[in-house]
């Protein structure tokens, strides 16, 4: 499997990956540099990369002068157009260091399903790419919530891939990998590997956003990794910290198999025993 998947990313032209808000802001802002090393190194290779982050609410909190997350909606959405700009600010800051241009995406799950706004989304897309640009894609909390309430971006990035018909999709998360249950928990054993055919029936999810700003948690990744997969793109979910290993190829996090046979991705990583693989 390794060899596999290995070369799956490997051989990836096209990569989306998908950062929650826990992890590049606040205490943790630190974490953009690294990240953004790692991104710049797969553009480096030639790779076509977008990233999807989350972290504007998060971001903002400060500027507004608030201890802690907003409770209502129109607070959080206040504060996500105030830390938008500077978190933004922050990615082109740490990009610079590579010369490379980021160009801010702000997209709907309602734009990706109708035809008018999903074609002009990937016409822009499709354009930055071939400019070289590293597009950084958030919700558009001013005029959609839903990834306010339910997923911290993670639905968003699935959709994303599929919009950009990408070859790999990395969600990234405070946690290396799924877990058979919470992993603070005894017994909790890592996944390694979840085949196209398994439900993953009797897996409990618990939240795993650590630092209470984000509303992502595994049971938003493992739907927004299943929607991706059934595409036929591959998915990893692994920590923040290991982006580098993951988009070196490393056996990292929980790899998802592409549903064999779906439209233009006739993915490595498919033609495995299948079943779940789970590791210590
Ligand atoms: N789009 C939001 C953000 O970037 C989602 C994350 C959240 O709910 O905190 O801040």
């Amino acid at each position: 499997m390794s060899s596999e998947r290995g070369a799956a990313v490997a051989a990836a032209k096209r990569i989306v990956v998908k950062v929650g808000s826990s992890s590049i802001s606040g205490p943790n802002a630190g974490q953009i540099a690294p990240l953004v090393d790692a991104l710049a190194t797969a553009h480096g290779r030639g790779v076509e990369v977008v990233l999807v982050s989350s972290g504007a609410i998060a971001t903002g909190i400060p500027y507004l002068r608030l201890d802690g997350r907003p409770q209502d909606l129109a607070t959080q959405q206040a504060a996500a157009a105030v830390g938008q700009n500077v978190l933004i600010f922050r990615y082109q800051e740490s990009l610079d260091r590579y010369g490379i241009v980021a160009g801010q995406v702000l997209l709907t799950a309602g734009d990706l399903e109708h035809p008018t706004p999903r074609g002009n989304a990937q016409r822009a897309m499709e354009r930055l790419l071939a400019l070289r640009i590293l597009p950084i894609v958030n919700e558009n909390d001013t005029v959609a919530t839903h990834e306010i309430r339910f997923g911290d971006n993670d639905r968003l990035a699935a959709l994303v891939s599929q919009l950009v018909d990408a070859d790999l999709l990395v969600l990234l998360s405070d946690v290396d990998a799924i877990y058979t249950k919470p992993p603070q928990q005894p017994g909790a054993v890592r996944i390694g590997r979840v085949a196209a055919d398994d439900d993953l029936a009797g897996i409990e999810f618990g939240d795993i956003g650590s630092a209470g700003v984000g509303t992502g948690g595994a049971g938003t990744k493992v739907g927004a990794a299943r929607l991706a997969a059934e595409a036929g793109i591959p998915v990893i979910v692994t920590a923040t910290g290991l982006v580098d290993d993951a988009l070196s190829g490393a056996e990292v996090g929980t790899w998802f198999d592409p549903r064999p046979g779906a439209p233009a991705h006739q993915a490595p990583g498919t033609t495995g025993a299948p079943g779940t693989t789970l590791e210590a």
